[in-house]
């Protein structure tokens, strides 16, 4: 069990947790409302792209609590043998964070809903005639379930949830403000316009916004500045291949293979990927944000790239 996050950039309260102001302002009436009765939260089912904060809002609901974090992965939750382990771990009041949990499996899920719904998990003990089902009275637990894939939840699952929030992408004060939290955690000066420039080629990702923070910061000693103001930011983001609109090295790579070997497209995922030496699991994490920012779109024929792709890449058009 986990109270603590090992992450240093991780903010571990509510006030800390900047952006997503509808979602925490829901959270914030939940947990108030729960600490006032001296009770738990209703479960909590966080949707939303990776790297937006679900994790880190399960450990800012358990923390709000004052009640350790349980954590689990839905890919490792089979059986109802996993469930049980899982459930019967549980020594007292605690938040059960699931990630992934559009990738359990059946029978776990099953177990999970009695437990959610009733408190309780259901063992079977012994074999053959002799079996008997004992039913355990479970501590109370929250549980919070995070998924990227909303649409693959199984209905039954999704209806055990009283509570379910979206996270959308930052804006870019939102991230600046995280970059100017962070930078001062990490022991350096940012500034106003540095903060904003890192911000504008983080894709609206916090993850991606701290890898990029630690990459300024590097330059930073590197170069042995005092601060990284927006030339520095600046610098230290094109020589690791980050461009104006927030691509990286492999973002760019699949945007010029659009452009170029496809002619703009139409173009199924699997070559797509393959022209770049990736898999379509490396497009699930570049290309919504490439459709975000509308440099490529999804039609019924194919992905194809817009006349703002080829502007970006510094590419003629193509005729139409
Ligand atoms: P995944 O779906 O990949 O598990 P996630 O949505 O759970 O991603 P987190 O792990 O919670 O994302 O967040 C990624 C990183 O971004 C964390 O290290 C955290 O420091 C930072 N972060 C996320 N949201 C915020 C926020 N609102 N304010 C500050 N930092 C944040």
């Amino acid at each position: 069990m986990s109270r603590q996050t090992n992450d240093p950039l991780r903010p571990g309260t509510l006030r800390e947790f900047t952006g997503q102001p509808v979602l925490t302002g829901r959270l914030r009436v939940l947990l108030t409302a729960a600490r006032s009765r001296g009770g738990m939260l209703d479960h909590v089912l966080l949707a939303g792209p990776p790297g937006l904060g679900k994790t880190t809002l399960a450990h800012v609901i358990a923390h709000e609590l004052d009640v350790p974090l349980v954590p689990a992965l839905g890919p490792g939750l089979e059986t109802m043998a996993h469930a049980v382990t899982l459930l019967t771990g549980v020594t007292g009041p605690a938040v059960v964070f699931i990630d992934e949990i559009h990738r359990m499996g059946r029978a776990a899920e099953e177990t999970l809903y009695a437990a959610m719904e009733d408190g309780r998990v259901a063992i079977t003990v012994g074999d053959g005639p002799a079996a008997e089902i004992v039913r355990l009275d479970l501590p109370p637990m929250t549980v919070v379930g995070a998924t990227t894939q909303m649409g693959l939840l199984s209905a039954p699952l999704r209806d055990r949830f009283g509570f379910a929030g979206h996270l959308a992408p930052y804006d870019e004060a939102a991230l600046a403000g995280i970059a100017a939290a962070n930078a001062r955690r990490l022991g350096f000066d940012l500034t106003d316009q540095g903060a904003l420039t890192l911000a504008r080629r983080s894709r609206g990702t916090p993850r991606v916004l701290n890898q990029r923070l630690r990459l300024v910061r590097d330059v930073l000693h590197v170069e042995g500045r005092p601060a990284a103001d927006d030339a520095l930011v600046r610098d230290a983001l094109d020589r690791f291949g980050i461009d104006e609109l927030g691509l990286d090295d492999l973002g760019r790579g699949l945007l010029h293979a659009l452009c170029v070997q496809f002619g703009g497209g139409p173009v199924g995922g699997a070559a797509w990927a393959a022209s770049v030496n990736e898999t379509e699991r490396t497009l699930e994490a570049h290309e919504p944000y490439l459709m975000r920012a509308g440099l490529t779109q999804r039609t019924a024929r194919g992905r194809v790239a817009t006349p703002k792709a080829f502007g970006h890449l510094g590419l003629p058009a193509p005729a139409t």
